[in-house]
Protein backbone atom coordinates (compact mmCIF):
# COMPACT_ATOMS: atom_id res chain seq x y z
CA UNK A 1 0.00 0.00 0.00
CA UNK A 2 0.86 3.49 -0.63
CA UNK A 3 0.97 6.49 1.70
CA UNK A 4 -1.34 9.16 1.07
CA UNK A 5 -0.73 12.34 -0.49
CA UNK A 6 -2.70 15.72 0.02
CA UNK A 7 -6.25 15.62 -1.68
CA UNK A 8 -7.31 17.22 -5.29
CA UNK A 9 -5.16 20.09 -6.46
CA UNK A 10 -2.50 19.97 -3.32
CA UNK A 11 1.31 20.33 -4.52
CA UNK A 12 3.06 16.65 -3.76
CA UNK A 13 5.51 17.88 -1.18
CA UNK A 14 3.65 18.13 2.29
CA UNK A 15 3.36 22.13 3.12
CA UNK A 16 5.19 23.13 6.71
CA UNK A 17 2.95 22.37 9.41
CA UNK A 18 1.16 25.55 10.47
CA UNK A 19 -0.93 26.16 13.92
CA UNK A 20 -3.68 28.48 14.57
CA UNK A 21 -3.76 28.93 18.00
CA UNK A 22 -6.69 31.71 18.00
CA UNK A 23 -9.98 30.63 15.73
CA UNK A 24 -13.56 31.00 16.16
CA UNK A 25 -14.58 27.77 14.23
CA UNK A 26 -18.27 27.94 15.96
CA UNK A 27 -19.31 30.82 15.10
CA UNK A 28 -22.21 31.13 12.98
CA UNK A 29 -19.80 32.69 9.72
CA UNK A 30 -18.73 28.85 9.12
CA UNK A 31 -22.56 26.60 9.83
CA UNK A 32 -22.83 25.99 5.67
CA UNK A 33 -19.18 25.26 5.57
CA UNK A 34 -17.25 24.53 8.23
CA UNK A 35 -16.27 20.97 7.70
CA UNK A 36 -14.88 22.37 4.64
CA UNK A 37 -13.28 25.59 6.09
CA UNK A 38 -11.78 22.73 8.50
CA UNK A 39 -10.41 20.41 5.39
CA UNK A 40 -9.04 23.54 3.56
CA UNK A 41 -7.03 24.36 6.46
CA UNK A 42 -5.52 20.85 6.49
CA UNK A 43 -4.76 20.95 3.46
CA UNK A 44 -2.85 24.19 3.93
CA UNK A 45 -0.96 22.28 6.74
CA UNK A 46 -2.57 23.29 9.51
CA UNK A 47 -2.39 20.44 12.42
CA UNK A 48 -3.32 22.58 15.79
CA UNK A 49 -6.18 25.08 16.31
CA UNK A 50 -7.33 26.38 19.38
CA UNK A 51 -10.77 27.27 18.94
CA UNK A 52 -11.09 30.03 21.59
CA UNK A 53 -14.99 30.84 23.68
CA UNK A 54 -15.33 34.68 24.91
CA UNK A 55 -18.63 33.33 26.89
CA UNK A 56 -20.68 30.29 28.06
CA UNK A 57 -21.89 29.23 24.93
CA UNK A 58 -19.32 29.63 22.52
CA UNK A 59 -16.65 27.97 25.22
CA UNK A 60 -19.35 25.09 25.22
CA UNK A 61 -19.29 25.14 21.21
CA UNK A 62 -15.34 25.23 20.99
CA UNK A 63 -15.32 21.57 23.59
CA UNK A 64 -17.92 20.12 21.16
CA UNK A 65 -15.87 20.76 18.56
CA UNK A 66 -12.69 19.63 19.81
CA UNK A 67 -14.15 16.54 20.99
CA UNK A 68 -14.98 16.23 16.75
CA UNK A 69 -11.45 16.88 15.61
CA UNK A 70 -8.38 15.56 17.09
CA UNK A 71 -6.63 18.40 15.83
CA UNK A 72 -8.59 21.39 17.66
CA UNK A 73 -8.54 22.20 21.04
CA UNK A 74 -10.39 24.44 23.35
CA UNK A 75 -10.13 27.49 25.22
CA UNK A 76 -12.61 28.48 27.69
CA UNK A 77 -13.07 32.32 28.93
CA UNK A 78 -15.07 35.93 29.45
CA UNK A 79 -14.58 38.25 27.25
CA UNK A 80 -14.08 41.61 28.72
CA UNK A 81 -16.98 43.16 26.44
CA UNK A 82 -19.54 40.76 28.21
CA UNK A 83 -17.69 41.13 32.01
CA UNK A 84 -21.12 42.27 33.39
CA UNK A 85 -21.75 38.56 32.90
CA UNK A 86 -19.03 37.13 35.59
CA UNK A 87 -20.78 36.10 38.90
CA UNK A 88 -20.34 32.75 41.10
CA UNK A 89 -22.57 30.51 39.03
CA UNK A 90 -20.73 31.24 35.87
CA UNK A 91 -17.64 31.04 37.64
CA UNK A 92 -18.29 27.68 38.64
CA UNK A 93 -19.33 26.89 35.34
CA UNK A 94 -16.25 28.36 33.66
CA UNK A 95 -14.13 25.97 36.12
CA UNK A 96 -15.87 22.69 35.04
CA UNK A 97 -15.81 23.25 31.52
CA UNK A 98 -12.16 23.90 31.99
CA UNK A 99 -11.77 20.42 33.39
CA UNK A 100 -12.57 18.94 30.24
CA UNK A 101 -9.38 17.05 28.80
CA UNK A 102 -9.59 18.99 25.62
CA UNK A 103 -9.19 22.75 27.02
CA UNK A 104 -6.01 23.86 27.01
CA UNK A 105 -6.40 27.25 28.00
CA UNK A 106 -7.96 30.18 29.89
CA UNK A 107 -9.52 33.05 27.96
CA UNK A 108 -10.53 34.76 25.86
CA UNK A 109 -10.17 36.82 28.97
CA UNK A 110 -8.07 40.50 29.41
CA UNK A 111 -9.20 44.27 28.84
CA UNK A 112 -10.81 46.36 25.94
CA UNK A 113 -11.12 50.08 26.82
CA UNK A 114 -11.69 50.96 23.02
CA UNK A 115 -15.21 49.65 23.02
CA UNK A 116 -15.72 49.68 26.60
CA UNK A 117 -18.84 47.67 26.19
CA UNK A 118 -18.65 46.43 30.58
CA UNK A 119 -17.59 48.69 32.76
CA UNK A 120 -13.81 48.77 33.38
CA UNK A 121 -14.11 47.52 37.45
CA UNK A 122 -16.12 44.74 35.93
CA UNK A 123 -13.78 44.14 33.62
CA UNK A 124 -10.77 44.23 35.49
CA UNK A 125 -12.46 41.90 38.02
CA UNK A 126 -13.52 39.12 35.39
CA UNK A 127 -10.01 39.32 34.34
CA UNK A 128 -8.72 38.81 37.74
CA UNK A 129 -11.00 35.96 38.60
CA UNK A 130 -9.78 33.88 34.87
CA UNK A 131 -5.83 34.52 36.34
CA UNK A 132 -6.77 32.94 39.22
CA UNK A 133 -8.59 30.50 37.72
CA UNK A 134 -5.95 29.66 35.31
CA UNK A 135 -3.01 29.73 37.98
CA UNK A 136 -5.37 27.17 40.18
CA UNK A 137 -5.22 24.95 37.45
CA UNK A 138 -1.99 25.41 35.83
CA UNK A 139 -3.43 27.04 32.31
CA UNK A 140 -2.18 29.37 29.81
CA UNK A 141 -4.13 32.49 29.59
CA UNK A 142 -4.90 33.65 26.16
CA UNK A 143 -5.97 37.99 26.88
CA UNK A 144 -7.41 40.35 24.47
CA UNK A 145 -6.11 43.76 25.53
CA UNK A 146 -7.67 46.98 23.64
CA UNK A 147 -6.43 50.41 23.35
CA UNK A 148 -3.00 50.63 24.70
CA UNK A 149 -3.33 54.37 25.44
CA UNK A 150 -5.26 56.97 27.28
CA UNK A 151 -4.49 59.28 29.59
CA UNK A 152 -5.19 56.55 32.60
CA UNK A 153 -2.51 54.44 31.19
CA UNK A 154 -4.43 52.01 28.75
CA UNK A 155 -5.84 48.59 28.68
CA UNK A 156 -2.43 47.34 27.95
CA UNK A 157 -0.90 49.05 30.83
CA UNK A 158 -3.96 47.79 33.22
CA UNK A 159 -3.30 44.24 31.81
CA UNK A 160 -0.10 43.82 33.08
CA UNK A 161 -0.36 45.66 36.30
CA UNK A 162 -3.15 43.05 36.84
CA UNK A 163 -0.61 40.40 35.77
CA UNK A 164 1.70 41.40 38.17
CA UNK A 165 -0.75 41.35 41.04
CA UNK A 166 -1.98 37.84 40.36
CA UNK A 167 1.18 36.69 39.88
CA UNK A 168 -0.83 35.89 36.46
CA UNK A 169 1.15 34.09 33.25
CA UNK A 170 1.96 30.74 36.01
CA UNK A 171 1.90 28.52 33.29
CA UNK A 172 2.53 31.48 30.88
CA UNK A 173 -0.16 32.48 28.42
CA UNK A 174 -0.74 34.87 25.17
CA UNK A 175 -1.02 38.24 24.65
CA UNK A 176 -3.43 37.46 21.19
CA UNK A 177 -3.64 39.94 18.40
CA UNK A 178 -0.55 41.51 19.88
CA UNK A 179 -1.85 45.54 20.38
CA UNK A 180 1.40 47.59 21.61
CA UNK A 181 4.21 48.13 20.41
CA UNK A 182 8.34 46.51 20.49
CA UNK A 183 8.58 47.47 23.93
CA UNK A 184 5.46 46.25 25.29
CA UNK A 185 6.40 43.22 23.99
CA UNK A 186 9.62 42.91 25.76
CA UNK A 187 7.48 43.95 28.76
CA UNK A 188 4.82 40.98 27.90
CA UNK A 189 7.97 38.49 26.93
CA UNK A 190 9.38 39.22 30.38
CA UNK A 191 6.32 38.29 32.19
CA UNK A 192 6.48 34.58 30.40
CA UNK A 193 4.05 35.67 27.93
CA UNK A 194 3.73 34.88 24.19
CA UNK A 195 2.97 37.24 21.41
CA UNK A 196 0.03 36.23 19.09
CA UNK A 197 0.58 37.76 15.52
CA UNK A 198 -1.88 37.66 12.93
CA UNK A 199 -3.36 38.78 9.50
CA UNK A 200 -2.55 42.94 10.43
CA UNK A 201 1.08 41.83 9.98
CA UNK A 202 -0.10 41.75 6.46
CA UNK A 203 -1.10 44.74 6.21
CA UNK A 204 2.04 46.95 5.30
CA UNK A 205 5.66 46.58 4.62
CA UNK A 206 6.92 47.80 7.99
CA UNK A 207 5.43 49.28 10.95
CA UNK A 208 4.75 48.36 14.25
CA UNK A 209 4.45 44.88 13.91
CA UNK A 210 7.13 44.40 11.66
CA UNK A 211 9.33 45.67 14.86
CA UNK A 212 7.25 43.62 17.26
CA UNK A 213 7.93 40.49 15.23
CA UNK A 214 11.94 41.55 14.85
CA UNK A 215 12.22 42.08 18.23
CA UNK A 216 11.03 39.54 20.02
CA UNK A 217 12.33 36.01 20.45
CA UNK A 218 11.40 33.65 17.87
CA UNK A 219 10.40 30.84 21.06
CA UNK A 220 8.00 33.52 22.10
CA UNK A 221 5.86 34.15 18.65
CA UNK A 222 2.61 32.29 17.56
CA UNK A 223 0.70 32.37 14.61
CA UNK A 224 -3.21 33.02 14.69
CA UNK A 225 -5.98 34.40 12.49
CA UNK A 226 -8.83 35.36 14.71
CA UNK A 227 -11.13 33.94 11.81
CA UNK A 228 -13.76 34.53 10.97
CA UNK A 229 -12.39 38.50 11.75
CA UNK A 230 -9.25 39.94 10.91
CA UNK A 231 -8.36 38.28 7.49
CA UNK A 232 -4.51 38.72 6.12
CA UNK A 233 -4.07 40.76 2.83
CA UNK A 234 -5.62 40.17 0.19
CA UNK A 235 -8.39 38.66 1.90
CA UNK A 236 -9.24 42.59 3.17
CA UNK A 237 -13.18 42.45 3.26
CA UNK A 238 -13.79 38.83 3.14
CA UNK A 239 -14.23 36.31 5.97
CA UNK A 240 -11.10 35.01 7.27
CA UNK A 241 -10.55 31.16 7.79
CA UNK A 242 -8.06 29.46 9.14
CA UNK A 243 -6.20 28.40 6.16
CA UNK A 244 -5.30 31.98 5.06
CA UNK A 245 -2.99 31.67 8.36
CA UNK A 246 -0.53 30.05 6.53
CA UNK A 247 -0.18 33.80 4.92
CA UNK A 248 0.74 35.06 8.22
CA UNK A 249 3.21 32.84 8.35
CA UNK A 250 4.87 33.43 4.71
CA UNK A 251 5.03 36.98 6.40
CA UNK A 252 6.41 36.27 9.35
CA UNK A 253 9.67 34.16 7.80
CA UNK A 254 9.62 36.93 5.56
CA UNK A 255 10.51 39.50 8.32
CA UNK A 256 12.63 37.14 10.82
CA UNK A 257 14.48 36.69 7.47
CA UNK A 258 14.08 32.44 7.77
CA UNK A 259 12.65 29.80 5.62
CA UNK A 260 8.62 29.00 6.31
CA UNK A 261 9.46 25.54 7.34
CA UNK A 262 11.89 26.85 9.73
CA UNK A 263 9.10 29.63 11.28
CA UNK A 264 6.05 26.56 10.78
CA UNK A 265 8.28 24.40 13.09
CA UNK A 266 9.16 27.08 15.71
CA UNK A 267 5.66 28.19 15.89
CA UNK A 268 3.87 25.20 16.04
CA UNK A 269 6.63 24.11 18.93
CA UNK A 270 5.59 27.27 20.65
CA UNK A 271 2.27 26.37 20.79
CA UNK A 272 2.98 22.95 21.52
CA UNK A 273 4.69 23.39 24.54
CA UNK A 274 2.87 26.67 25.61
CA UNK A 275 -0.61 24.95 25.30
CA UNK A 276 0.78 21.03 26.61
CA UNK A 277 -0.94 19.64 23.72
CA UNK A 278 -1.17 16.01 25.15
CA UNK A 279 -1.38 14.53 21.70
CA UNK A 280 1.16 15.78 19.97
CA UNK A 281 3.48 13.21 19.76
CA UNK A 282 1.02 9.98 20.68
CA UNK A 283 1.36 7.38 18.09
CA UNK A 284 -1.96 8.20 15.77
CA UNK A 285 -4.48 5.23 15.16
CA UNK A 286 -6.66 8.05 12.57
CA UNK A 287 -5.41 10.52 10.76
CA UNK A 288 -7.58 13.09 8.77
CA UNK A 289 -6.22 14.70 5.58
CA UNK A 290 -8.41 16.78 3.57
CA UNK A 291 -11.75 15.04 3.48
CA UNK A 292 -10.77 11.64 4.53
CA UNK A 293 -10.26 9.95 7.52
CA UNK A 294 -6.71 7.40 7.49
CA UNK A 295 -6.65 4.21 9.73
CA UNK A 296 -3.20 3.30 10.98
CA UNK A 297 -3.54 -0.13 12.78
CA UNK A 298 -0.28 -1.89 12.52
CA UNK A 299 2.94 -1.21 11.36
CA UNK A 300 4.12 -4.60 9.97
CA UNK A 301 4.11 -4.68 6.29
CA UNK A 302 4.96 -7.91 3.38
CA UNK A 303 6.97 -5.25 1.65
CA UNK A 304 9.87 -3.03 2.27
CA UNK A 305 9.47 -0.67 -0.69
CA UNK A 306 12.72 1.32 -0.76
CA UNK A 307 10.76 4.59 -1.20
CA UNK A 308 8.36 3.87 1.98
CA UNK A 309 8.29 7.27 3.99
CA UNK A 310 8.03 5.37 7.06
CA UNK A 311 11.95 4.46 6.72
CA UNK A 312 12.70 7.98 7.11
CA UNK A 313 10.36 9.92 9.75
CA UNK A 314 8.22 8.74 12.53
CA UNK A 315 6.02 10.94 11.29
CA UNK A 316 3.76 12.04 8.13
CA UNK A 317 1.94 15.04 8.14
CA UNK A 318 2.79 15.89 11.64
CA UNK A 319 0.85 12.74 12.74
CA UNK A 320 2.75 10.18 14.32
CA UNK A 321 2.22 7.51 12.66
CA UNK A 322 5.05 5.00 14.48
CA UNK A 323 2.57 3.04 16.90
CA UNK A 324 2.73 1.58 20.59
CA UNK A 325 0.70 -1.35 20.13
CA UNK A 326 -1.77 -2.34 17.45
CA UNK A 327 -5.18 -1.57 18.29
CA UNK A 328 -8.07 -3.77 19.29
CA UNK A 329 -11.31 -3.19 17.48
CA UNK A 330 -13.11 -1.23 19.85
CA UNK A 331 -10.23 1.41 19.84
CA UNK A 332 -10.26 1.92 16.14
CA UNK A 333 -13.63 2.45 16.08
CA UNK A 334 -13.65 5.17 19.29
CA UNK A 335 -10.92 6.60 17.42
CA UNK A 336 -12.98 7.11 14.11
CA UNK A 337 -16.62 8.34 15.92
CA UNK A 338 -18.86 9.17 13.30
CA UNK A 339 -17.53 8.05 10.03
CA UNK A 340 -20.49 10.25 7.93
CA UNK A 341 -18.08 12.91 8.53
CA UNK A 342 -15.57 11.99 5.75
CA UNK A 343 -15.99 11.76 2.21
CA UNK A 344 -13.96 7.99 2.64
CA UNK A 345 -12.49 6.60 5.94
CA UNK A 346 -9.31 4.66 4.44
CA UNK A 347 -7.05 1.86 5.83
CA UNK A 348 -3.89 3.29 5.05
CA UNK A 349 -1.11 3.74 7.61
CA UNK A 350 2.38 2.99 8.04
CA UNK A 351 1.80 -0.56 7.07
CA UNK A 352 -0.26 -3.34 5.54
CA UNK A 353 -3.80 -3.34 6.88
CA UNK A 354 -4.51 -6.91 5.45
CA UNK A 355 -1.87 -8.31 7.81
CA UNK A 356 -4.61 -7.70 10.23
CA UNK A 357 -7.73 -8.70 8.20
CA UNK A 358 -10.05 -9.90 11.02
CA UNK A 359 -9.65 -6.22 11.97
CA UNK A 360 -10.39 -4.33 8.51
CA UNK A 361 -13.34 -6.42 8.40
CA UNK A 362 -14.90 -6.25 11.88
CA UNK A 363 -14.31 -2.53 11.75
CA UNK A 364 -15.42 -1.74 8.43
CA UNK A 365 -18.01 -3.96 8.67
CA UNK A 366 -19.34 -1.71 11.74
CA UNK A 367 -18.43 1.78 10.03
CA UNK A 368 -20.38 1.13 6.81
CA UNK A 369 -22.94 -0.12 8.88
CA UNK A 370 -23.03 3.69 10.50
CA UNK A 371 -23.12 4.67 7.19
CA UNK A 372 -18.92 5.20 6.77
CA UNK A 373 -17.76 4.77 2.78
CA UNK A 374 -14.55 2.55 3.50
CA UNK A 375 -11.85 2.07 1.02
CA UNK A 376 -8.81 0.15 1.39
CA UNK A 377 -5.26 0.77 0.52
CA UNK A 378 -3.45 -2.40 -0.16
CA UNK A 379 0.09 -3.73 -1.24
CA UNK A 380 -2.22 -6.90 -2.67
CA UNK A 381 -0.88 -9.42 -0.37
CA UNK A 382 -3.78 -10.34 1.52
CA UNK A 383 -4.32 -13.70 0.18
CA UNK A 384 -0.89 -14.56 -0.07
CA UNK A 385 -0.68 -14.06 3.91
CA UNK A 386 -3.37 -15.73 4.58
CA UNK A 387 -3.24 -18.72 2.26
CA UNK A 388 -6.64 -18.15 0.71
CA UNK A 389 -8.54 -16.16 -1.66
CA UNK A 390 -9.43 -12.88 0.58
CA UNK A 391 -11.31 -10.65 -2.13
CA UNK A 392 -14.98 -12.26 -1.32
CA UNK A 393 -14.64 -11.43 2.53
CA UNK A 394 -14.34 -7.83 1.65
CA UNK A 395 -17.13 -7.38 -0.09
CA UNK A 396 -18.97 -6.87 3.08
CA UNK A 397 -16.15 -4.64 5.06
CA UNK A 398 -15.16 -2.17 2.05
CA UNK A 399 -16.73 0.19 -0.37
CA UNK A 400 -13.14 -0.18 -2.97
CA UNK A 401 -10.00 -1.15 -3.13
CA UNK A 402 -7.03 0.18 -4.02
CA UNK A 403 -3.56 -1.35 -5.00
CA UNK A 404 -0.22 -0.62 -5.15
CA UNK A 405 1.19 -1.95 -7.98
CA UNK A 406 4.48 -0.42 -8.38
CA UNK A 407 5.46 -2.52 -11.31
CA UNK A 408 4.68 -3.97 -14.54
CA UNK A 409 6.75 -7.22 -14.35
CA UNK A 410 7.90 -9.40 -11.61
CA UNK A 411 11.24 -8.36 -11.69
CA UNK A 412 11.15 -4.83 -10.98
CA UNK A 413 8.52 -5.61 -8.25
CA UNK A 414 10.84 -7.36 -6.66
CA UNK A 415 13.67 -4.53 -6.94
CA UNK A 416 11.73 -1.78 -6.21
CA UNK A 417 9.07 -3.43 -3.62
CA UNK A 418 11.45 -6.42 -1.77
CA UNK A 419 8.33 -8.94 -1.30
CA UNK A 420 8.68 -10.97 1.66
CA UNK A 421 6.80 -14.37 -0.58
CA UNK A 422 9.54 -13.03 -3.32
CA UNK A 423 9.33 -12.75 -7.25
CA UNK A 424 6.05 -14.59 -7.34
CA UNK A 425 4.69 -11.71 -5.57
CA UNK A 426 3.61 -9.82 -8.25
CA UNK A 427 1.60 -12.41 -10.33
CA UNK A 428 -0.31 -12.90 -6.75
CA UNK A 429 -1.01 -8.87 -6.57
CA UNK A 430 -2.36 -9.05 -10.43
CA UNK A 431 -4.37 -12.26 -9.48
CA UNK A 432 -5.81 -10.15 -6.16
CA UNK A 433 -6.78 -7.40 -8.50
CA UNK A 434 -8.88 -9.78 -10.52
CA UNK A 435 -10.43 -11.70 -7.63
CA UNK A 436 -11.55 -8.32 -5.99
CA UNK A 437 -13.08 -7.57 -9.95
CA UNK A 438 -14.70 -10.86 -10.20
CA UNK A 439 -15.68 -9.86 -6.31
CA UNK A 440 -17.61 -6.61 -7.92
CA UNK A 441 -15.55 -4.74 -6.03
CA UNK A 442 -14.29 -1.46 -7.42
CA UNK A 443 -10.99 -1.65 -7.91
CA UNK A 444 -7.76 1.23 -8.94
CA UNK A 445 -4.11 0.43 -8.73
CA UNK A 446 -1.56 3.22 -7.88
CA UNK A 447 2.26 3.12 -9.07
CA UNK A 448 4.84 5.28 -7.27
CA UNK A 449 6.91 7.72 -10.10
CA UNK A 450 10.47 6.87 -9.23
CA UNK A 451 12.91 6.21 -12.08
CA UNK A 452 13.45 2.46 -12.14
CA UNK A 453 9.43 2.40 -13.05
CA UNK A 454 8.10 2.32 -16.45
CA UNK A 455 5.00 4.28 -15.93
CA UNK A 456 4.11 3.59 -19.93
CA UNK A 457 4.01 -0.58 -19.12
CA UNK A 458 2.20 0.16 -15.47
CA UNK A 459 -0.49 2.33 -17.41
CA UNK A 460 -0.87 -0.36 -20.42
CA UNK A 461 -1.23 -3.26 -17.13
CA UNK A 462 -3.45 -1.22 -15.82
CA UNK A 463 -6.10 -0.80 -19.23
CA UNK A 464 -5.45 -4.25 -19.33
CA UNK A 465 -6.91 -5.25 -15.90
CA UNK A 466 -9.47 -2.81 -16.79
CA UNK A 467 -9.04 -0.77 -13.98
CA UNK A 468 -8.14 2.92 -13.21
CA UNK A 469 -3.89 3.90 -12.08
CA UNK A 470 -3.47 6.65 -9.99
CA UNK A 471 0.08 7.77 -10.64
CA UNK A 472 1.43 9.15 -7.16
CA UNK A 473 4.80 11.35 -6.53
CA UNK A 474 7.99 9.83 -5.31
CA UNK A 475 8.00 12.36 -3.05
CA UNK A 476 11.64 13.28 -1.53
CA UNK A 477 14.06 11.47 -3.49
CA UNK A 478 15.47 8.38 -1.29
CA UNK A 479 18.20 6.63 -1.41
CA UNK A 480 18.55 3.01 -1.80
CA UNK A 481 18.28 1.23 1.66
CA UNK A 482 19.63 -2.00 2.74
CA UNK A 483 17.04 -4.38 3.06
CA UNK A 484 16.43 -6.27 6.13
CA UNK A 485 15.82 -3.19 7.88
CA UNK A 486 12.39 -2.46 8.37
CA UNK A 487 11.41 -1.03 11.42
CA UNK A 488 8.59 -2.61 13.84
S1 LIG B 1 6.70 -0.83 2.49
FE1 LIG B 1 4.58 -1.41 2.87
S2 LIG B 1 3.70 0.43 3.85
FE2 LIG B 1 5.57 1.09 2.82
S3 LIG B 1 4.92 1.77 0.78
FE3 LIG B 1 5.53 -0.38 0.60
S4 LIG B 1 3.62 -1.52 0.83
FE4 LIG B 1 3.24 0.56 1.63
Amino acid sequence: MTLPEPSRGAPREAPPLLSDTHVHLNLDRFEDDREAVIHRASDAGVRLFVNVGFDLDTSRESIALAERHQSIYASVGLHPHDSAKLDDAFLEELEQLAAHPRVVAIGETGLDYYRDLSPRDDQRRAFREQIRLANSLELPLIVHSRDAKDERGGALADVLEIVDDEGGGAAGGVMHCFPGDVEHAKAVVARGFHVGIGGPVTYSTRGRLFEVVKGVPANRLLLETDAPWLPPAPHRGERNEPAHVALVAARLAEIREMSLTDLARITIGNAIKLFRIPDASRPSIAYEMGENLYLNITNRCTNECYFCVRYESDTLWGYNLRLDHEPAVDEVLEAVGDPTRYREVVFCGYGEPTVRLDVVLEVGERLRELGGKVRLDTNGHGSLIWNRNVAPELVRAVDAVSVSLNAADAATYESVCGPKFGLATFDHVVGFIQECLKARLPVSVSVVDVPEIDLGEVQELARGLGVPLRVRGGGVPRRRRARGSQPA
